[in-house]
């Protein structure tokens, strides 16, 4: 019966659903600077709706671009008349988002997990299987993870954190985060991987036991809730968050562009349309607005990890600035021992340095913030891939793209807890 239930919630939920048929997602390579700047203008063109997943940053530097069916012959076009290489990395979206909603249909189809261990790490969830995987992880540790409330969404949904703590009273922390941006679906899937691995770990790796005999570790899971739900429900391709924009039929702003560091800045957009729409004022989202709170509240914090997905790359402050952070000898070695020590597992190559010279100037975001604040150990990463599948990741790389990535995270939360500052 719950089967048939959840498949006939699937179904309506299909049909709200937007669809992405015939939507093609292509890999254009600027060759010159005049290429560079026929492709961003590709951005100004609004009405061929074109969504870029891997931004227009320099000559020789792959952009992805998801076209609309509906302008994909005028954009093919545009870039053939303009001499301009392009591949087809994606024929049609809507294939591949219909093979990863057959694989969640077994997750919805399955027994409900009465604990974490029946808990299905190598399959998609819900937000609200992701917050129930929370309270049972709670439920089953009551000693060493708590749950903390640090504010509400705008859709009014909580904004939990997970606390692993094995005592003390504001002792140094390390944050990490999953799921700034909602659609990057392999973060959120991490995240609740890393949850449990600490769990598990702690007592038995004697790595992770130190750290959290000296420190605690916060983890938010979905920092963007609503986007996250909208995702599942309306739009598998949503970015920022839900807030309505006053002025404009556009929804939404880019939660990773409205910190306050070098907030507004070149590298974010005033355009509430755009997607990396910086918001009416720094802070302006209350799911930016509870970890700035929480974060200068706390007033411990020594390393903090921001994750999103994709492109394979671990990158430290700045963003907004090319002037090198005065930790940039430190911040550069301790990733380049993380991207080496993750690519031990299954051989997956990452990119590393200042995120400004890594990817593109981005202004607002996360680590730029944190870092300002004092926090030293400011790292973002992006995930897998490289554009092979981008944003859609098959079900069957969740549990490697983990286990990789948290040999980088134990790295970092090492040479954090051995280098006190
Ligand atoms: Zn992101």
């Amino acid at each position: 019966m719950r089967g048939l239930l959840a498949f006939a919630a699937l179904l309506v939920a299909v049909i709200a659903k937007e669809s992405f048929e015939g939507h093609q997602v292509l890999r254009i390579i600027p060759k010159d600077d005049i290429q560079l700047s026929l492709i961003k203008e590709l951005e100004d063109m609004i009405h061929f709706e074109v969504d870029f997943w891997k931004e227009v940053t320099r000559v020789n530097t792959p952009v992805d671009v998801r076209v609309p069916f509906h302008s994909l012959q005028s954009v093919k076009i545009y870039l053939e008349t303009q001499g301009i290489e392009y591949s087809i990395m994606i024929e049609d979206l809507q294939v591949m988002l219909d093979e990863e909603q057959k694989e969640m249909m077994s997750v919805a189809r399955a027994p409900e997990p009465r604990n974490t261990d029946s808990f299905d790490y190598t399959q998609y969830h819900t937000l609200s299987e992701i917050y129930s995987f929370q309270d049972m992880l709670v439920a089953e540790n009551p000693k060493l993870v708590s749950k903390i409330v640090i504010g509400q969404s705008y859709e009014n949904r909580p904004l939990n954190v997970l606390k692993f703590s094995t005592g003390g009273t504001n002792r140094p922390a390390i944050w990490i985060d999953t799921g700034i941006h909602a659609r990057e679906w392999i973060t959120q899937a991490s995240g609740t991987w890393f949850a449990k691995k600490l769990v598990t770990d702690y007592g038995t790796d004697p790595a992770l036991t130190a750290i959290l005999n000296n420190m605690d570790i916060f983890l938010e899971i979905s920092v963007n809730p609503d986007g996250f739900y909208y995702t599942h429900n309306n739009n598998r391709m949503w970015r920022k968050t839900r807030k309505p924009n006053s002025g404009s039929s556009c929804v939404g702003v880019d939660p990773n562009r409205n910190w306050d560091a070098g907030f507004g800045l070149p590298g974010a957009s005033g355009n509430p349309c755009s997607e990396t729409y910086h918001g009416p004022k720094a802070e302006s989202e209350s799911e930016v607005k509870a970890i700035v709170d929480f974060v200068k509240s706390h007033g411990n914090i020594k390393a903090f990890i921001s994750i999103h997905s994709y492109s394979q790359m671990l990158m430290y402050p700045f963003g907004y600035t090319t002037t090198p952070a005065k930790d940039d000898a430190e911040l550069h070695s301790l990733a380049e021992k993380a991207i080496t020590d993750l690519a031990s597992l299954y051989g997956t190559s990452y990119t590393y340095g200042s995120l400004i010279d890594t990817i593109y100037q981005a202004s607002g975001i996360t680590i730029d913030w944190t870092y300002n604040q004092g926090i030293k150990f400011s790292y973002t990463f992006e995930l897998r891939d490289t554009g092979r599948y981008g944003f859609i990741l098959p079900a069957n790389q969740i549990v490697p793209t983990a286990q990789e990535t948290w040999l980088a995270l134990m790295t970092i939360m090492d040479h954090t807890n051995k280098n006190p500052y």
